[in-house]
């Protein structure tokens, strides 16, 4: 049995991390990534932390022919698909772009699949196919309403792949939903750089904190929330990892879908989470606290509990280790893999 695991979108922030989860596991993960949101210098770090570099498939997956000789070419056991784009102002300024690149992408990589015969895969969904919660913890089946064309994306994926198992119940599919991943590897070679300046708010943070940005903006000081500041589920990006190891091996052992939140269970407030990284870096941060970002949610998190019962699997990490991870990744490497 093959125990190679290809890992699209896996030179990536969530997709390198993955990557190590799989090789401590036994797995040998082969990447298949155009590279449009990273840099191939993250295979040699894999190598400084795993022992063995990851072949390279330079690609995008809307190439239905490259995918045929990929799989032609050699056995896989499993497929786990990240490679999309992420960033949801420029998928409501671009709509067609994004719908290009997640939605016809990973239905030509689940076509190439079904041909070569390959039916075990991981999706990369998120938490945004919720949209606005009416409550949290949110469990799987909550209402499904994301407010913007990524999160619509997303959400297209998983109907099109739930539609997929239930014409054809012998695929073994998981969709992941991931909360907020930070954080990086605790030996701080591979981690997260956005490009650019950072939209979410743990790498505005690091950068604020290496001195690369003079102050963080807080987005809002006035919401129903303990100190008013917006509360969302940071998880550790190695847990996430694990997840998606421990995702690939309970869909190996049965064909189903699976529809799983990863988070923590716990909501921590844009100042909870200044002040963790203030303790794990000695450094006081600078702040404001300005007008509410438009589109925001208040506060949400999630309900791990299925994800719990059905993987055995939980996010262990506390959010003053994702913080000293990724403060160790962003004074090692303030400019990336530069
Ligand atoms: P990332 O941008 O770091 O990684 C995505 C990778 O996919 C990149 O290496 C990029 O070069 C590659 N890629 C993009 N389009 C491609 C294509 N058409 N063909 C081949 N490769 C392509 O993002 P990430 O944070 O690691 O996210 C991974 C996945 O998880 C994405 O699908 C994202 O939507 C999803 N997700 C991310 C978050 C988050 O906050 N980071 C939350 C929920 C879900
Ligand atoms: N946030 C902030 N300043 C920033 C970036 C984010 O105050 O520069 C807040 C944001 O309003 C939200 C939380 O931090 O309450 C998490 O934001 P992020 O963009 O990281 O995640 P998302 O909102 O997509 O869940």
């Amino acid at each position: 049995m093959s125990r190679r695991v290809l890992v699209t979108g896996g030179a990536g922030f969530i997709g390198s991390h993955t990557c190590v989860a799989l090789a401590a596991a036994g797995y040998t993960p082969v990447i298949f990534d155009n590279l449009c949101n990273s840099d191939i210098r993250v295979l040699e770090r894999l190598r400084q932390i795993t022992g063995s570099t990851p072949q390279l498939i330079e690609g995008d997956v809307r190439d239905e022919a490259l995918l045929a000789r990929v799989f032609a070419d050699e056995p896989f056991a499993a497929v786990i698909h990240f490679a999309g784009l992420k960033a949801v102002g420029d998928s409501v300024a671009d709509p067609l772009t994004y719908y290009d690149n997640n939605v016809r992408g990973s239905v030509a990589l689940a076509l190439a699949m079904q041909r070569a015969g390959v039916n075990t895969l991981v999706f990369s969904s998120s938490a945004t196919v919720y949209g606005q919660p009416d409550h949290s913890p949110i469990p799987e089946d909550a209402p499904l309403r994301p407010a913007n064309p990524y999160g619509r994306s997303k959400l297209m994926v998983e109907q099109a792949l739930s539609d997929l198992h239930r014409a054809q119940p012998g695929w073994r599919i998981a969709l992941l939903r991931y909360f907020n991943p930070v954080g990086a590897h605790e030996s701080g070679l591979i981690g997260e750089h956005p490009q650019g300046k950072p939209n979410n708010l743990m790498p505005f943070v690091c950068q604020v904190a290496v001195g690369q940005r003079e102050k963080l903006q807080i987005h809002g000081g006035d919401y129903p929330t303990p100190d008013g500041t917006g509360v969302r589920d940071y998880v550790h990006v190695m847990d996430l990892a694990e997840g998606h190891v421990a995702a690939l091996m309970h869909a190996r052992t049965r064909a189903g879908l699976s529809i799983l939140n990863l988070g923590t269970g716990q909501g921590a407030s844009v100042l909870d989470v200044v002040r963790a990284f203030e303790r794990v870096s000695g450094r006081a941060l600078r702040f404001d606290i300005g007008p509410r970002r438009p589109g925001d949610v208040p506060a949400y998190w999630s309900d791990p509990s299925l994800a719990k019962a059905t993987l055995g699997w939980r996010a262990g990490r506390s959010l003053e280790q994702m913080c000293a991870d990724s403060w160790r990744w962003q004074q090692g490497n303030p400019r990336g893999y530069d």
